[in-house]
């Protein structure tokens, strides 16, 4: 199963992708946190790349297809994987369609959850993320916690650049303008699962696998 995980900022596409990741025995590929990697590790996308994320902004398409290609290979994801992140405008959209056609992958299907704009900016001003496993947290869930519940670090927690409340509105802004329409490209293209995001992870989690399962009784 090829899984492409689509929505907006906060609206819980990382924390999907973990659970699903990890249930399905597929890779995770976050294209957010091969940038933080590229960055920490001082490659030549460091300062310009981190300026730019910083400021909620998109990396230029050239860029995130080229590391897209590369994970692939490098990763090999010939036997499925959750891309959370990319597509992000309708030209990696576009890229990503001929590359799935070289590499003659089937069981593409994208799975975008939603939620309204109010319950995204709420949930992304009040995130924190362990710098060690990576996972998303709530500041309510972890008061008066230091050791990260998912995998034991101490004082890991930390408030992402861009998560600030200026950027936060960027990233909305920047979503609705250049990768909503990805939705539309795939219309008739691909299989679009739509799932309410605007729930429990558990539930959510729950719908999206109900949903897969039915997409995979349907498709074999
Ligand atoms: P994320 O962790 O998915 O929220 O991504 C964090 C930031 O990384 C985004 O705000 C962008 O600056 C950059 N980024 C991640 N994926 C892409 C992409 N597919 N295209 C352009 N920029 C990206």
């Amino acid at each position: 199963m090829r899984i492409l995980l689509f929505g907006s900022p906060g609206v819980g596409k990382g924390t999907q992708a973990k659970i699903l990741s990890s249930k399905l025995n597929i890779p995770h590929i976050s294209t957010g946190d091969i940038l933080r990697q590229a960055i920490k590790d001082k490659t030549k996308l460091d300062k310009k790349t981190q300026e730019t994320m910083n400021a909620g902004e998109l990396i230029p398409d050239d860029i995130m297809i080229e590391i897209i290609k590369d994970t692939f290979f490098r990763r090999g994801c010939r036997n499925g994987f959750i891309l959370d992140g990319f597509p992000r405008t309708t030209v990696q959209a576009e890229e990503l369609e001929k590359l799935i056609e070289e590499l003659a992958l089937s069981n593409v299907v994208v799975v975008a959850i939603t939620a309204p704009e109010d319950e995204i900016i709420k949930r992304l001003a009040n995130r924190l993320t362990c710098k060690v496993c990576k996972s998303i947290f709530s500041k309510d869930e972890l008061e008066n916690v230091t050791v990260c519940p998912k995998c034991g670090a101490e004082n890991s927690f930390y408030i992402r650049k861009d998560d600030s409340e200026e950027v936060i509105k960027n990233r909305i802004n920047v979503f609705n303008e250049n990768t909503k329409p990805v939705l539309d490209f795939y219309k008739g293209k691909r299989e679009v699962i739509f799932i309410n995001g605007n729930d429990s992870v558990e539930k959510v989690n729950e719908k999206i696998l109900e949903e897969l399962k039915m997409y995979s009784v349907n498709n074999n």
